[in-house]
């Protein structure tokens, strides 16, 4: 067993002095109030690799969310949101120093305060870190917890990859059963069948350590003879992590391990038998899955199951949507009990939603407001307000635009929006204590007591209460 260590710890502070960091962050008393210079706009844009989410797209995040949240919620799945932010170490320890992630990608700096800081490049170590804090071992186990949110990595911007994406993921914490492994690809498989993407469960055993080493042994022997057509820099950098080779994106590489023995065939008993279970509990749910030898998962933190979900009619080119596994060993090392078995995915928005475009999946459609509010004079106007927050306090979906003064432009308005109903309040109306009513469809208006509206608008919208999104 190795030694318990603290979360606090495994971060140690930066050599850096405090007090230097500190003077060259303050702003400098000229820059305070400047604005930028007129004209110029190479400021004015985004951040290499990050992307505005755009009113076009809401309706795949909406629906993507929800489709999430309902998998989730009916799972009986926990939201967890950890800050998406952390001391660096809690990634370099879990995601592993010798791996892409840490080496490369992550959006690592130092605070005011001179502590090494990380902007999430995953979910689980956060997830994990927040189990250990709170002393969730002490809940009924297993701990089942969701999240949805942005994710950062510095990698090359490119198609597929961006510098802030979103995931949404799942973790099971706290039990080492096999039928967990088969349940998180199912609830995966089944979040892909609920938005209509086809996609295909590529599943894999990395087994237990002492797999790991005999298969590292017996896959740095197959390739002796090809040493020649590998680069050297390559094998040397992953010589203590070999298996790590089969995730490495270098075509002529990928041709000789094509043919390397299979990782399944050096799992040590106990980690046959766990896999054998996973598979088998994977024909009892119905879920079908492509074994894969090659999908190991580039972080540290995996042991036995790991998958990943790849799009149907996936060439070369296409990038996985998601990926998980199990993780025995993390809680262990964030300080936490021992062997505390743990599984868990997490799956890309933003490859799901480019995806569903190029498919033209359809997504359900922001419906039009119900209402229009129009009104005519200073003293409508004030009644339209007063009224609009009525409606809206009852569930109506309710567009006005209280600026215009015409009713001519105010109705225009309506007819661009399809609204269903219009409500007109012009001085006639004030006078009267009353509303006009305007079937949008067919013209037809009608004089109700303004007192009566919100009663008159449900009889008029199938008592839906105005929820209908
Ligand atoms: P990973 O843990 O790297 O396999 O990431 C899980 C999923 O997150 C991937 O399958 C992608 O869908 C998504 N993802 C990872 N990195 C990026 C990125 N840089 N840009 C967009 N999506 C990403």
């Amino acid at each position: 067993m190795t030694p318990k260590k603290k979360i606090s710890k495994l971060i140690k502070k930066p050599l850096t002095q405090k007090k230097g960091i500190m003077k060259d962050m303050e702003p400098k008393p000229q820059e305070k109030l400047v604005a930028l210079p007129k004209g110029n706009l190479k400021e004015v844009r985004l951040v290499r690799g990050m992307k505005d989410i755009m009113p076009e797209d809401e309706k795949y995040w909406r629906h993507i969310y929800r489709t999430a949240e309902s998998l989730a919620d009916t799972a009986y799945f926990e939201r967890i949101e950890t800050p998406i932010m952390e001391y660096t170490p809690i990634f370099s320890r879990a995601v592993g120093e010798n791996t892409d992630i840490v080496e490369k990608e992550m959006f690592s700096f130092t605070d005011r305060g001179g502590d090494d800081v990380t902007l999430r490049p995953e979910g689980t170590a956060g997830v994990v870190r927040a189990y250990v804090e709170h002393g969730m071992i002490n809940r009924p186990q297993p701990v089942k917890l969701w999240y949805f949110g942005p994710f950062f990595r510095y990698d090359r911007p490119q198609s597929g990859r961006q510098r802030q994406f979103y995931q949404f993921g799942c973790e099971v914490i706290g039990d080492s059963h096999p039928v967990i492994d088969a349940q998180m690809i199912a609830m995966a498989s089944e979040f892909f069948k609920r938005l209509g993407l086809p996609v295909t469960l590529q599943v894999n055993s990395i087994g237990d350590k002492e797999s790991r080493v005999a298969y590292g042994r017996a896959l740095m022997d197959f390739l002796k003879p090809h040493r020649h057509k590998i680069d050297k820099e390559l094998l040397e950098h992953y010589k203590k992590t070999p298996l790590r080779l089969l995730d490495v994106k270098d075509e002529e590489l990928q041709l000789i391990l094509d043919n390397a023995p299979q990782i399944v065939d050096y799992l040590t008993p106990q980690a046959n038998q766990h896999f054998v279970k996973v598979l088998e509990h994977l024909d009892e749910l119905d879920v079908s899955y492509q074994l894969n030898s090659k999908i190991v998962r580039g972080l540290d933190y995996y042991s036995h199951t790991t998958f990943e979900v790849m799009p149907d009619g996936a060439d070369k080119k296409l990038h996985a949507l998601g990926g998980g596994g199990r993780y025995d060993k993390l809680v262990e090392l964030f300080g936490g009990r021992e062997d505390i078995g743990a599984c868990g995915f997490a799956l890309g928005i933003e490859r799901i939603i480019t995806l569903m475009k190029e498919m033209n999946l359809p997504v359900p459609e922001r419906k039009p407001p119900e209402v229009f509010l129009a009104q005519l004079g200073d003293k409508a106007r004030q009644k339209a307000i007063k009224i609009l927050h009525e409606l809206q306090r009852a569930g109506f979906h309710v567009a006005e635009t209280f600026s215009k003064e015409a009713l001519k432009s105010q109705m225009e308005i309506a007819n661009r929006l399809h609204v269903t109903f219009t409500l007109i309040i012009g001085q006639k109306e004030m006078i009267d204590d009353t509303v006009l009513i305007r079937d949008m469809e067919n013209g037809i208006q009608e004089v109700v007591d303004s007192r009566k509206i919100v009663a008159e608008l449900r009889k008029r919208i199938g008592g839906t209460n105005g929820e209908h999104h």
